[in-house]
């Protein structure tokens, strides 16, 4: 029976001829097929992706080199375009969309010889915390179906969390990677912002917007951040800085590092006590282990949701504009009296409750009479903790903040509240506030079942020193569950 620990261990056995691709996509469609009711994915390419395996497999035989992800099975958030495949940000208004071309980051996953299987589920537009804003309907956490997996990509989360593909890309404005990895006790990293091409991702706010991944365990990300990072001529904001060789992962030099947290983070009432007292337990480890790790100030904590929301509010509202049902996507089939009723009636068909919201909260922002009130401010907000991380990059080498102030919620638990939804995005939007990488490590299980994480920061570009710590961390913390 197929066995998954990690892509060096897979390739390994491919090598030693203990398993093929053929094997591994079978596995990960018998056990997609066995918990369908997950929902984790929307669509599989199961004919497709068992065909790539055979071919994978022959030219291994004839002795051809390998790419670096052989046979890689991997799961692409349903906001990634994958040429010819669909393509809906799960959302009616795209519904029927196939796009033109490959994302930057599928076309390099291909061309070092991945297998994609399938599109993942996710809140419409990447708007939300719980994926219960799916036009497909929610997703379960594969731990308990009683709670939500987190979101906006809780499809990648569970693909990988119910082993049902190695390694999943999703993507995070402000937390959508590492909250559902907690919520479901897997790896989940948002590179730099810039660090990963964003061609071919579906907008949402595009100073955010970061691809992302999911994996069982930091080699893995490593290796595909390895594979699909650095510029690239199809997006401007792509950052030129040179990839680094991730998947090396040396262990660090062992000296004393400098680690900060936030105190205010750490006290705040919302915040759940078990979460609380295993961070404050993991800051004495370290330092028994002779790091410095320090409380630093953090005055901006209660302005951080109101600034991200102005500002990914009002970047949607324009990015979304473009969503009119005249060239793609669904649009209105009755008898409109003008191009703007037509507009209305396909936008109003088209789009969920959570985006309506947005959009109309993101257009009043930016009205003209608001704008210096909400959208100047929050744009000063932004800048304030831009400084704030420098300075503290100035004196540290990484930040440690609880991922999400409880574990999973209760399918259904947070709907009827979008404030208190919103209220618990408060320690993942600040890496995308301020542009940093980001990961979540799977180090903790709580009394009530569920497991939960914590965030490692560090510096714009450190990502290989972000690897290597959250390695070193993962292999002396990681508590069994
Ligand atoms: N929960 C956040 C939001 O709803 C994050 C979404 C994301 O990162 N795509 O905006």
């Amino acid at each position: 029976m197929f066995k998954y620990h990690s892509i060096a261990q897979y390739h390994q056995d491919l090598l030693s001829s203990t398993t093929t691709c053929v094997e591994a996509v079978q596995h990960y469609l018998q056990q997609i097929d066995a918990r369908r009711h997950l929902n984790a994915y929307v669509h599989t390419y199961a004919e497709e992706a068992l065909q790539r395996a055979a071919e994978l497999d022959a030219s291994r035989k004839a002795g051809k080199p390998s790419g670096k992800l052989h046979g890689v099975v991997i799961a692409l958030k349903d906001v990634i375009a994958y040429k010819d495949h669909p393509l809906t940000a799960a959302s009616k208004i795209l519904e029927g969309f196939k796009p033109v071309f490959n994302a930057t980051a599928v076309e390099r996953l291909l061309a070092e010889e991945a297998i994609i299987i399938g599109s993942t589920n996710c809140d419409e537009f990447a708007m939300g915390s719980t994926n219960e804003n799916s036009s497909y309907g929610k997703v379960l956490n594969a731990l308990d179906e009683s709670r939500v997996p987190g979101g906006s990509s809780g499809g990648s989360a569970v693909a990988v969390q119910a082993d049902q593909c190695m390694v999943s890309l999703g993507s995070d404005t402000g937390g959508s990677v590492r909250q559902p990895a907690d919520f479901c006790g897997v790896v989940g990293l948002k590179p730099t912002y810039g660090r990963i091409s964003r061609h071919g991702l579906i907008a949402y706010a595009s100073s955010f917007d970061q691809i992302g991944i999911f994996a069982n365990n930091v080699p893995d990300v490593a290796l595909v951040l390895e594979v699909i990072a650095g510029p690239d001529d199809f997006d401007s904001t792509g950052a030129q800085q040179k990839v680094d060789a991730y998947s090396q992962l040396t262990p660090l030099p062992s000296k004393p590092l400098r680690i900060a947290y936030f105190k205010e983070a750490l006290e705040s009432p919302a915040l759940d006590k078990e979460i609380r007292q295993s961070i404050l337990d993991f800051t004495q480890k370290l330092q028994a282990d002779g790091h410095t790790v320090e409380p630093v100030d953090f005055e901006f904590l209660d302005y951080i949701v109101p600034a991200y929301y102005i500002l990914t509010t009002a970047e949607a509202s324009s990015n979304l504009s473009r969503y009119d049902g005249v060239k793609y996507g669904h649009r209105n089939a009755g008898k409109n009296n003008s191009l703007t009723d037509f507009y209305c009636a396909t936008r109003s068909e088209g789009f969920g409750w959570e985006v309506k919201r947005r959009i109309m909260l993101g257009t009043f922002v930016l009205s003209a009479g608001y704008y210096d009130a909400y959208f100047t401010k929050a744009q000063q907000v932004r800048k304030l903790l831009v400084d704030k991380i420098n300075l503290i990059f100035s004196q540290f080498d990484a930040i440690l903040l609880p991922t999400a102030p409880s574990t999973a919620f209760k399918i259904g638990e947070k709907t009827e509240d979008p404030i208190s939804m919103y209220l618990a995005d408060i320690f993942t939007v600040f890496s995308n506030l301020t542009g940093i990488p980001t990961i979540s490590l799977p180090l903790f299980w709580h009394t009530n079942g569920m497991p939960y994480g914590v965030q490692i920061m560090t510096n714009q570009f450190s990502e290989l020193y972000l690897l290597q710590l959250s390695q070193s961390w993962m292999q002396q913390f990681r508590t069994a569950g």
